[in-house]
């Protein structure tokens, strides 16, 4: 089957409501211009410099979401272009998108990375680093970033359990940081959670966004 047929197949099965990322990391750009001519427009990246080479290239009605760990010197490029930064993974993370967007008048939509897998290496905040954004002074003086959800990947395994348990982690988080931080506010209201291997459960506890890859695109060379 062609991509564009496995993303159709994909969509097939994914509510309406819940976003498809289709996430393009190691594929070079006529693959991926083969899923814009089919009309997708919402791609993911991990890497600044791998977006970079791709994003000037395409055409720039593409939807362009950062999903890998940034660091904070390589903010300012893709500040001009990115719908969305789906990893802040620190305070000092998210002050550095304030600040860049601002000097280009940009608000830069963001969701908040949570470390829900059991696996060591993976970024993301907890609980209690996430209140110390929201409690902290110099919150309030970033104008320029629009939180608008969380995102979290979870355990590589195939076992719903571990996978349900850490699913409802995220969604848990997600309900406490709007009733106490967004309460009555529209635009927070994304939970990026599912991949390849678990979306079909994570759509099943709530997720609002799943991001793609391998199962749209086939194997990575790594
Ligand atoms: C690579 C990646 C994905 C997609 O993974 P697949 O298993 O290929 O679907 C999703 N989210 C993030 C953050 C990734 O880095």
């Amino acid at each position: 089957m062609s991509i564009s047929e496995n993303l159709r197949n994909l969509q097939q099965q994914v509510p309406s409501n819940v976003k498809i990322i289709a996430v393009s990391k190691t594929q070079p750009v006529d693959i991926i211009m083969e899923l814009y001519n089919a009309g997708h427009r919402l791609f993911g990246e991990n890497k600044v410099q791998e977006l970079l080479l791709k994003q000037s290239p395409l055409p720039h009605d593409i939807e362009w979401h950062f999903m890998g760990h940034l660091q904070r010197n390589k903010v300012r490029y893709i500040i001009p272009f990115i719908s969305m930064i789906q990893s802040i993974d620190s305070f000092r993370l998210l002050q550095e998108v304030n600040k860049e967007a601002q000097k280009i008048s940009r608000i830069v939509p963001c969701l908040l990375q949570f470390h829900i897998a059991s696996e060591e290496t993976k970024y993301g905040l907890d609980w209690n680093e996430a209140v110390e954004i929201f409690e902290s002074p110099d919150y309030t003086t970033l104008q320029s970033i629009q939180l608008c959800g969380v995102m979290g990947m979870a355990t590589l395994t195939n076992d719903p359990s571990i996978l349900a348990t850490e699913f409802r982690n995220l969604t848990s988080i997600f309900a406490r940081i709007k009733e106490n931080y967004f309460y009555g506010d529209p635009a927070f209201s994304e939970i990026s959670m599912g991949m390849s291997g678990d979306y079909q459960q994570a759509i099943k506890m709530g997720s609002t966004i799943i991001r793609v890859g391998t199962l749209i695109f086939g194997e990575r060379n790594q």
